[in-house]
């Protein structure tokens, strides 16, 4: 399951965070996913839920931000919702826009003890 080691990745972060911090434990740890990221945000909870077990981040909140993907076209520079990497411009029909949004997968943030 691609989102259990993306978890295992994030709670190994988090962990080296909290420890270097000195901290007892994590209060809250807050991600930002986006719509294009390839990532699916409920298996993303589950997933997250399995991987903070026995760690510090037992029993801490997990926020999950849903980023959602927005592209810029090349060809009429006009800013649209998009929906996957494959939409052509709504104006134009130009392929290929700039993603300017929708590809994160990060931790956002961190409250620890
Ligand atoms: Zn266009």
């Amino acid at each position: 399951m691609h989102e259990f080691s993306i978890a295992v990745n994030i709670v190994d972060i988090a962990t080296d965070h909290a420890e270097k911090a000195n901290a007892k434990k994590v209060n809250e740890i807050e991600l930002e996913i986006g719509e294009l990221s390839g990532v699916i945000y409920e298996a993303m909870e589950t997933a997250m839920e399995a991987a903070i077990k026995d760690t510090l981040l037992n029993g801490a909140t997990i926020k999950i931000i849903n980023t959602p993907g927005r592209g810029k076209c090349l060809g009429c520079k006009s800013i649209f919702k998009l929906e996957n990497l494959f939409d052509p411009c709504p104006e134009c029909g130009t392929f290929s826009p700039e993603v300017i949004s929708g590809k994160e997968l990060r931790i956002k943030s961190i409250n620890i003890d």
